[in-house]
């Protein structure tokens, strides 16, 4: 038997199956035997026959496949029981190949395919029983098509889970990112400064962290003369420059309504008040077109209180340090920086 023969002869095997699912014929051994001899047309009679079968009835009834299989197929020479062998392993070769790339089911079903291989090579071609033979091939063929059904649909399942789970972990990451700023001011949100602030309290290293908490003048007679929009665009162009000012580690928080904060790690108290003055200057220039009335509405200021983080300190302790200062400073007439100890 050359290649091209046992490729013919797996060619046979593998036409045969779908021939008989449309004829629903079950897949017992003497029926894949049938209709292997059907589609290699060894056996004119047996293709007349049932080719008559269908033409009369739609279908191959069981009684139909078991007389028509006593009648040709019993008596299968030793010949033909070697080429179905040789066929049957191009057809294991082809389906390992096949389901090399799959991912599920193949485990257990190369595992099945070496114990049918195992126990096709210890075939002793003068006894093995047609039919143990044809079991082989129903087991593996049953068996590959189970796999492939269930790694196609795995494999669909895999490509939509993995889909799902990438679409949810931007989602996360969106969702994430969003939690830590404040939706007016673009800036980090109070969440943030509290994560953030605990976060430097608690480290071990030395820290000369200051803190400073700012809180805009006079904000409700703002909103109320020229209205809610108006003061939002306040609170936007002071964190406008916060941010502008903040470099390096410096970072600027809105803290409350119209507070802020701002975290200065490894600086001292006198450079946080330098920082602070430079801030409150730099608000004071803001200049805020009034859509109402177009006019640019100018004189917007800010209070500062400015403190220290200490070792004996708690992050609730320097909150407090910071926003007695500011309570200093407006009280002393507002548009000021006031800083503990100064
Ligand atoms: P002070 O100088 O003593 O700080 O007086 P103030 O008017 O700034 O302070 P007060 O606490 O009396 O009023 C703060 C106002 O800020 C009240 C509130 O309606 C307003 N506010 C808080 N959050 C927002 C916001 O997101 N947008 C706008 N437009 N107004 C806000
Ligand atoms: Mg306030
Ligand atoms: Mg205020």
């Amino acid at each position: 038997m050359n290649n091209n023969d046992i490729h013919k002869a797996a060619e046979t095997l593998r036409a045969a199956v779908p021939l008989m699912i449309k004829n629903q014929t079950p897949t017992t051994p003497q029926n894949y035997a049938l209709w292997y001899t059907y589609i290699a047309e060894t056996q004119p009679k047996l293709n007349n026959q049932l080719d008559k079968i269908i033409a009369d009835h739609g279908l191959c009834l069981p009684s139909h496949n078991e007389a028509l299989y006593q009648t040709y197929i019993t008596g299968k020479t030793e010949s033909d029981i070697r080429e179905l062998k040789r066929s049957l392993e191009v057809l294991v070769n082809e389906i390992q190949l096949s389901i090399r790339d799959t991912l599920a089911d193949t485990v257990s079903f190369e595992q099945s395919i070496k114990t049918n291989f195992a126990s096709l090579t210890k075939i002793d071609l003068k006894t093995i029983a047609f039919d143990d033979l044809l079991l082989l091939v129903q087991e593996l063929v049953s068996k590959s098509k189970k796999v492939k059904n269930s790694t196609s649909y795995f494999n669909q399942q895999m490509k939509t889970a993995s889909t799902e789970i990438a679409h949810l972990k931007e989602e996360l990451k969106r969702v994430e990112n969003d939690a830590q700023y404040d939706s007016l001011s673009g800036l980090f949100n109070r969440g943030t400064f509290d994560k953030h602030l605990s976060t430097f309290c608690s480290s071990k290293q030395p820290l000369a962290l200051s803190l400073i908490l700012l809180d805009i003048d006079n904000f409700k007679n703002l909103n109320d003369v020229y209205g809610h929009v108006f003061g939002d665009m306040v609170i936007k162009a002071i964190a406008k420059r916060l941010q502008a000012g903040c470099r390096g580690e410096f970072t600027a928080y809105r803290y409350g309504g119209e507070e802020f904060a701002l975290l200065l790690p490894n600086t001292s108290l006198k450079v946080a008040k330098q920082f602070a003055e430079a801030i409150r200057q730099s608000i004071e220039k803001i200049s805020v077109k009034n859509k109402r009335s177009g006019e640019q509405i100018e004189h917007i200021s800010a209070s500062f209180g400015v403190a220290q983080f200490t070792e004996s300190e708690s992050p609730i302790s320097l909150i407090d340090s910071a926003d007695k200062q500011l309570y200093k400073a407006k009280r002393s007439g507002k548009n000021r920086v006031m800083a503990i100890c100064s």
